[in-house]
């Protein structure tokens, strides 16, 4: 099996390296980076310049520059009309965790949130309701909770897997802590079509800060493979950061690196790249010295449509409507319910307070949202999974 820790203490080097000079690039030297990436004979972006895009989201008077990259997006994937998103919505099974992530409400160490985990009726339940809204793709989410074996997952995907079968488009995504590759085999056999993982970050020492009082996440270097094994076993993934745990431009750049080894690997590259940002939990705020401003964000998410034009990026419930408007391109994923982000939340089975919440989101109503997209050329797909084995992009 080829793993991507074979190549990443090659990358860590060359990505620290690039960033202790990068500096933010002139116009005309903007202009010539994308002209590369739209000739003829097209050249993918190198992570220098890619590092000079993300510099711009961090470099006061750039405005141009921010502009020049908005514009260049829009260009090519934001049609007037005709533009796709792909839903999935996902469907938290349990909210007990083992895991201390001081950015989670589902953190074994908050005392106070109201945890559960869904009955095989009140998944049956939960998986009704949302067909019911017309979703087609399902994303089963897990806290690492000991419960879930291989055996009770592979119950779980099963179940979701016999709903969505016979609908076309339809199919079943697994979100959970890394898995051997045993239990994605056996996942893959039972129908799963593919895995949604945030690597957090992959800067090791800022990821150790972070999770260093997690019993099973703390395992940097087990969790470095897991979309290897998940993939190994003909799986698609999903991968990306959670901007904020360390130097956001750092992450940007290793995540391009991984999706690239993968499509070096695999034939194929992550069926969509995640784009989370920190944001508070339980109503609190988190007040971090690697915070991520708004602007450097959106520049985050141009430059990672400019690095990998097939892949689409996941646009979040925790970022605004608002900020989500001005960033969706052709292809984006978006979700604007999310069933309030914990277990029975369609069902509203115990509170759909903030309390039992993973994270703070932006929960939305259907017709505001179709609308407010229709103006800007966009519809949403419920059904975009194709028969074929494979969903990403080659
Ligand atoms: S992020 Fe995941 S592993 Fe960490 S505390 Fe939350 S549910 Fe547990």
């Amino acid at each position: 099996m080829s793993l991507f820790s074979s190549i990443y203490a090659e990358r860590d080097a060359e990505i620290r390296s690039i960033l202790t000079s990068v500096r933010c690039p002139s116009l005309q030297r903007v202009e010539e980076i994308l002209a590369k990436s739209q000739s003829s004979v097209p050249e993918a972006p190198s992570l220098a310049e890619l590092a000079e895009l993300l510099q711009i989201g961090v470099t006061e008077g750039a405005d141009e520059q921010v502009e020049l990259l908005r514009a260049h997006t829009r260009k090519h994937w934001r049609a007037p009309s005709g533009n796709t998103l792909r839903y999935v919505s996902p469907i938290y099974v349990s909210s007990f965790c083992v895991d201390a992530c001081p950015y989670c409400n589902f953190s074994a160490l908050r005392k106070d949130t109201v945890r559960h985990r869904l009955s095989l009726d009140e998944l049956d339940r939960e998986i009704e309701l949302v067909l019911a809204r017309d979703a087609r793709v399902i994303e089963l989410v897990y806290a690492t909770d000991p419960e879930y074996d291989t055996k009770a997952l592979v119950r779980d995907v099963s179940r979701a897997v016999r709903a969505v079968e016979n609908i076309e488009g339809g199919g079943v995504l697994l979100c959970t802590e890394y898995l051997p590759s045993e239990t994605y085999q056996a996942l893959a056999d039972a129908g799963l079509r593919g895995i949604v993982q945030w690597d957090e970050t992959l800067d090791e020492q800022a990821y150790n800060r972070w999770h260093s009082a997690s019993p099973r996440k703390a395992n940097f270097h087990a969790r470095l493979d897991n979309h290897d094994r998940a993939m190994s076993a003909g799986l698609d993934v999903a991968h990306g950061a959670l901007f904020g745990l360390a130097d956001f431009r750092y992450d940007a750049l290793m995540q391009v690196a991984r999706a690239r080894y993968f499509a070096e690997a695999y034939g194929r590259g992550p069926f969509v790249m995640g784009t989370a940002r920190l944001k508070p939990i339980g109503g609190k705020e988190l007040h971090l010295s690697t915070t991520v401003s708004d602007r450097a964000h959106e520049n985050a998410l141009t430059t990672y449509k400019i690095a990998l034009p097939q892949a689409g990026r996941w646009l979040q419930t925790r970022e605004t409507f608002e900020m989500n408007l001005r960033n969706l391109l052709d292809n984006d994923v978006f979700t604007y319910s999310c069933g309030d982000v914990q277990p029975g939340g369609y069902a509203q089975i115990k509170t759909t307070s903030i309390a039992g919440a993973q994270f703070g989101v932006n929960e939305l109503e259907r017709n505001y949202v179709d609308n407010e997209l229709a103006k800007l050329g966009f519809k949403i797909n419920y059904g975009w999974m194709s028969p074929a084995r494979t969903l990403a992009a080659r």
